[in-house]
């Protein structure tokens, strides 16, 4: 394995796997150090991997809006399912607008796999090291050294380090004097302030919420964790939140206005479950008595469930995260080629760059454009 390669490829993941699936006649090396490719993948979308997403757009996305625009337009969700319907993948739309793999994310992986199969796999091996001298990059395996006349990184984020996550993606970049924007767990659920602790025992229940985030309003299901609170809206709501409060509306499609004269007891009118009402009227320190004999400043406190500011103490980190927000700063890159504009044939692809979406597909979708303006560019040459 002496001969130089036209590419060597850091990762198999979705990123990774799709930017070598895509490459022409080119002789290529993927580094994986898993045994096996696409670990990600299997788990993503609860086995099914939400692919993509009908309305992509900049807007459901963390990063530089105009470069994610630029990638996004290359590669877009119809073209994506052009693409993999050609190959024989089967998809399901859900909530009217996410793709999900109809069977299971091994049919997805499997395409993929399959045309990766023309290059060289190194599986089991992890990437020390990068270096380059004259036009030519010397890569450090666990086992080997490779030459190769291009790098691309499609390592990942740091989070779910038990499929593979590491921090190698970030040092390259830092190597080469790529600026790394602070990284943070992303799509993930948020802990609690003592004052919060009483949704402990609320453990299980989940119910339909407005979460207000800085300007940012996230809506979907809420479910009560023991670490916490977690679901899609919170999901959603820690890819905007840094730290400071959120206001979460427990009753988004209620106005609270339209019981105010019942003769029934307040956990008996609010569409809730009785639990979580009798949980919140304990919190705000009211009876649960009927809402007509509530006095205004009584009435008042109860509006509490639909302005409920708390300030979360932090997330359940890293290893719960499905994505890391942050990471190789964009505006170092070209947008039509993903390559460094640092270093000549050096690239960066899918979650490690500071680009990260919404649950909804957004990720997949991110990693599978970039690797294609990716490999569009290097087919090029
Ligand atoms: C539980 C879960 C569910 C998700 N569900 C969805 C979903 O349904 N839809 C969606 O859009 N997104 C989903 N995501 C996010 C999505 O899976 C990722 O954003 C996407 O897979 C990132 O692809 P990637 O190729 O950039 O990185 P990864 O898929 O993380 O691939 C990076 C690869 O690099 C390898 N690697 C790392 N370091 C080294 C090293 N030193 N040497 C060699 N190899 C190395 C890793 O083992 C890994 O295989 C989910 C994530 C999780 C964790």
């Amino acid at each position: 394995m002496s001969n130089i390669f036209d590419v060597v490829v850091v990762g198999g993941g979705a990123s990774g796997l799709m930017f070598s699936s895509l490459l022409k006649d080119k002789k290529a090396a993927l580094i994986e150090h898993n045994n096996k490719l696409g670990a990600k993948i299997l788990i993503s979308g609860g086995g099914k991997c939400n692919i993509t997403n009908e309305f992509i757009n900049e807007k459901y996305f963390l990063g530089d809006s105009s470069f994610i625009k630029s990638v996004l337009r290359s590669f877009d969700q119809n073209v994506t399912l052009r693409y993999f319907h050609q190959k024989g993948l089967k998809t399901i739309k859900i909530k009217n607008n996410q793709y999900f793999c109809e069977n299971s994310a091994k049919d997805f992986l499997d395409i993929l796999v399959n045309e990766c199969k023309k290059h060289t796999i190194l599986l089991g091996e992890e990437l020390l090291d990068v270096s380059k001298v004259g036009d030519i990059f010397y890569v450090k395996t666990s086992k080997r050294e490779l030459n190769a006349k291009n790098v691309v990184v499609s390592s990942g984020g740091l989070s779910y380090s038990s499929v593979g996550a590491s921090d190698i993606g970030y040092k390259i970049a830092s190597k080469f004097g790529h600026k790394i924007v602070k990284t943070a767990p992303a799509l993930v659920g948020l802990t609690l302030q003592k004052e919060q602790f009483f949704f402990k025992e609320l453990s299980g229940i989940s119910c339909d919420v407005s979460i207000k985030v800085g300007e940012r309003i996230c809506k979907g299901s809420l479910l009560f964790a023991h670490k916490g609170v977690s679901g899609p809206a919170v999901l959603d709501t820690s890819l905007y939140w840094e730290k400071g409060e959120i206001n979460i509306d427990f009753l988004p499609n209620t106005k609270l206005e339209d019981f105010r004269n019942s003769n029934k007891n307040i956990s008996s009118v609010l569409p809730i479950s009785k639990r979580l009402a009798t949980a919140f009227l304990s919190h705000l320190d009211l009876d649960d008595k009927k809402v007509a004999s509530l006095s205004k400043s009584e009435f008042e406190k109860l509006k509490n469930i639909k302005n409920y500011r708390f300030a979360p103490a932090g997330t359940f980190g890293y290893n719960k995260a499905e994505v890391t927000k942050g990471g190789v700063d964009t505006s170092e890159l070209n947008p039509k080629s993903m390559m460094s504009i640092k270093c000549q044939g050096l690239y960066f692809i899918g979650e490690i760059l500071d680009v990260t979406g919404q649950l909804g597909g957004y990720n997949i979708q991110w990693a599978l454009s970039s690797a294609f303006v990716a490999a569009n560019s290097i087919n090029k040459e």
